[in-house]
């Protein structure tokens, strides 16, 4: 059987990442105890989770002129995502700068790059394309961006699984265009207004976005699992696998791409699931972001 192609339209970033004792205050210089380049973007990062637990996956967006930008699409190409539809835009590719301080606590400063010049006209290609099976979609690029694939995606009769985060008000006549949307608690309390920190008051959330049009809502609850509720009236609830975390950085991408791998393969939602909370799971026991997620045959021995 061959499978259709997912593909991911959303950011593609390098992050940089400093770790020191305390952070500096204005005026002063420290010295950085140690740096580390990793491949991030929550696009990004969604396209590899999928990938690696065996979808066919491709990427569309952008990476800059810079030299970041060939190193970017090298790591994708690497994960055997097609990065045909990656443009290369003049300016800096998308950066993130992390700093860590000893306590753990992290700050960031996020420079979207060429992923806030992702326009609709990069897209169109998709949807002439008879193998794209499903879009997954988050909200690292112009909003404008995502509208029009949106709209675009459905008029093309093609699925899209939209992960809005960072969190934006959503209007009704966009969520009605969301086959598939995935929230983790502050990203559904958010969008909802209700606030979500148990199952049950997931469920109401989740209840209140299927009114507002989306068709199916999946909100991830951290250890507390992740429940999947549908306007068709099906609702299914998995529990998370109980693990020692060590960096949670990376789960709910790892979640949300492994989840799509497996419906684009046909399993059945419950069973899409457990794949993807196992997977989920196996990221949050190791530390990194990109580094830590789990290949299919991890996810399987996982699960055995
Ligand atoms: P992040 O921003 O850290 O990537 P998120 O907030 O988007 O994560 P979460 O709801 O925290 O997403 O986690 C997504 C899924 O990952 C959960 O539904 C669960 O399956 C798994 N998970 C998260 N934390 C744990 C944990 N401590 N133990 C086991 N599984 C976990």
């Amino acid at each position: 059987m061959k499978l259709g192609i997912i593909a991911v339209v959303g950011s593609i970033n390098i992050d940089i990442v400093n770790r020191v004792q305390e952070y500096p205050v204005p005026g002063q210089t420290i010295k950085s105890e140690g740096t580390e380049y990793n491949y991030g973007g929550k696009g990004a990062n969604q396209a590899v989770a999928a990938a690696r637990s065996g979808g066919r996956t491709m990427m569309a967006g952008a990476v800059g002129s810079d030299s970041f930008g060939g190193e970017l699409l090298e790591a994708l190409r690497r994960e055997g995502i097609d990065t045909k539809r990656v443009d290369r835009k003049s300016g800096n590719s998308g950066m993130a700068f992390i700093t860590v301080d000893a306590s753990g606590q992290n700050q960031i400063i996020l420079s979207e790059g060429a992923n806030g010049s992702v326009v609709p006209e990069d897209v169109k290609p998709l949807w002439a394309m008879p193998d794209v099976a499903a879009v997954l979609l988050q909200n690292e690029i112009p909003w404008e961006t995502n509208r029009s694939v949106l709209r675009q995606a459905r008029a093309a009769g093609i699925r899209v699984t939209f992960n809005p985060a960072p969190a934006l008000p959503i209007p009704d006549d966009v969520l009605a265009l969301i086959d598939t949307l995935i929230v983790n608690e502050s990203e559904a309390e958010f969008i909802s207004g209700r606030t979500v920190g148990s199952r049950a008051e997931a469920e109401t959330a989740a209840r209140a976005l299927l009114d507002r049009g989306a068709g199916e809502v999946i909100v991830t609850l951290g250890s507390q699992g992740a429940l999947y509720m549908a306007r068709s009236g099906d609702s299914f609830y998995t529990p998370a696998y109980p693990v020692k975390a060590v960096d949670t950085t990376a789960a709910g991408d790892t979640f949300i791409g492994a989840y799509t791998a497996q419906v684009c393969e046909g399993s059945p939602i419950p069973e899409a699931l457990r794949f993807a909370s196992a997977a989920a799971a196996l990221t949050v026991m190791r530390s990194g972001a990109q580094s830590s997620i789990p290949t299919r045959e991890e996810i399987a021995s996982f699960l055995q």
